[in-house]
């Protein structure tokens, strides 16, 4: 094989872009210079650990704040934050939900936590998620309308949402999307685990449908630990979400009522508290994530075989996960790439499988999903640190 791709070259390419010499450069590594300490030990010493305590109700007032919803409500992870999403959105046993193939499996795991059924289809090359007008043309084939229940007409099931996901952070075209819904009858639940900090139009992602999920793992842009969050821009279903993941227990003074079935989902007040200091520190976060992607986007334009992707239009993309796009040419170089990249220390991923390929979800319906297949064959993520980019 005659490699196109200049490997010395481009670590070098990647070197300066991080400004950093270590022996072992993470993919994407926390943070912890703010307050996390302090508050961390506040909880230890006034032994308010677990499920009641300041830090939750401060986290999820600051997060609603932030991202300009009507509410936030704190959970165990973003896939608990998702699953009560998708069902306070009404999603039911026996329902389709169209969602990407090329996402986490959290997406289609939680649609599955629901009895609900994933309905795959395609990414778009600019935005890397659901690709709206491929969306449009497809559903307007494939369903028919009951009143304002849509239907697919080949399995007969009802199709109740769509849940796009703004991969590595980089939002899709909401706007649109959001008219593809409203016309077909569907619910908008976005999967904005790895978008938080990431704007649409000048709105935060995960505020164009009524719910939404982000996620606080370890390797996100600001990590709880573990942890997610259910935004809601509906006063009610706030209360619902909150409720819900909180066991569904009627206050009471000493009696347990609980009125429907609940789910222990709420998040522990110890990772609430380290939330807030890591949501103290977010602007600063994006400001060198951002910094980063410029150090790359200018030192990779010399490398033959690969582009850096930039954010979409009308975006301000978080830039969670740096992204190299092979071409036609040196895709098939993918793993040589990868392998010289990790063996050089920095460490590197390819694309999740895409999820229709895994045995579970094998026997979903989809669309055809020719540029996710391309797009998973051909991406490779880098180092994306925030610390990393050389700014102070
Ligand atoms: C991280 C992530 C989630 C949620 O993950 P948790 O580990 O449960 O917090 C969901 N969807 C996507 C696309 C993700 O990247």
């Amino acid at each position: 094989m005659s490699e196109k791709i200049d490997t010395s070259k481009l670590i070098g390419a990647i070197r300066s872009a991080i400004h950093s010499d270590k022996s072992f450069v993470g993919l994407h590594e926390p943070v912890f210079q703010g307050r996390e300490k302090e508050y961390v030990v506040d909880c230890l010493e006034t032994g308010w650990v677990s499920s009641v305590g300041k830090y939750v109700d401060r986290f999820e007032q600051m997060l609603a704040e932030y991202t300009g919803s009507v509410r936030a409500i704190a959970v165990v992870n973003g896939t608990a934050a998702l699953h009560i999403g998708l069902l306070i959105s009404g999603v039911r046993p026996g329902d389709e939900v169209i969602c990407p193939s090329l996402s986490f499996v959290a997406t289609t795991n939680a649609i599955t936590y629901c009895g609900a059924i994933p309905h795959f289809v395609d990414v778009d090359e600019i935005t890397l998620g659901i690709d709206w007008g491929k969306l449009d043309s497809y559903l307007s084939e494939i369903v028919r309308m009951e009143g304002k229940r849509c239907y697919n007409k080949v399995t007969g099931r009802p199709i109740s949402a769509v849940v796009p996901m703004h991969t590595f952070g980089h939002p899709v075209q909401l706007d649109k999307l959001a008219e593809v819904c409203s016309k077909y009858g569907l619910e908008l639940i976005e999967d904005a685990a790895e978008s938080l900090g990431s704007f649409y139009q000048g709105k935060h992602t995960g505020t164009f449908g009524k719910v939404s999920a982000i996620s606080f793992n370890g390797n996100k842009i600001m990590t709880t630990g573990g942890g997610g969050a259910i935004l809601v821009q509906d006063e009610e279903l706030g209360k619902w979400a909150k409720h819900i993941t909180t066991t569904a227990k009627v206050p009471h003074r000493w009696e347990f009522i609980h009125d429907q079935v609940g789910y222990n989902y709420r998040l522990p007040n110890i990772n609430a508290a380290l939330g807030c200091a890591q949501l103290e520190q977010l602007p600063y976060f994006l400001e060198r994530k951002r910094n980063l992607a410029e150090q790359y986007r200018k030192n990779l334009q010399g490398i033959d075989g690969v582009t850096f992707f930039s954010e979409p239009p009308e975006s301000r993309s978080n830039y969670w996960l740096n992204t190299l796009i092979l071409n036609a040419e040196t895709q098939n170089e993918r793993d040589h790439v990868l392998e010289q990249l990790n063996d050089n220390g920095l460490m590197s991923r390819p694309a999740w499988t895409l999820l229709h390929k895994l045995a579970m979800y094998q026997e979903c319906p989809r669309m055809e999903l020719n540029t996710s297949d391309k797009l998973s064959k051909r991406m490779i993520n880098i180092p994306s640190s925030s610390f990393l980019g050389g700014l102070e």
